[in-house]
């Protein structure tokens, strides 16, 4: 599989990582790592857990996060 992004650009890259969000195949130019919070419940609430989990996301997705 190749990068879609780059695919986009007229140019073929290997995909390392996958858009968590849209699937598309991302090379390491165009993988957004996010860290990611997880949460477990712990009495009557809940707890984050002290270590964060990786999220990849396209360069499409990261903006869209980061959008209003
Ligand atoms: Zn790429
Ligand atoms: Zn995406």
């Amino acid at each position: 599989m190749n990068c879609f992004d780059c695919q986009a650009l007229d140019t073929a890259t290997a995909a390392v990582a996958i858009c968590r969000s849209c699937g598309a195949g991302l090379c390491d130019r165009h993988a957004h790592p996010h860290p990611q919070a997880l949460h477990r419940a712990a009495g009557m609430g809940t707890a984050t857990r002290r270590h964060a989990a990786r999220r990849l996301l396209c360069e499409t997705c990261a903006v869209a996060e980061r959008s209003d």
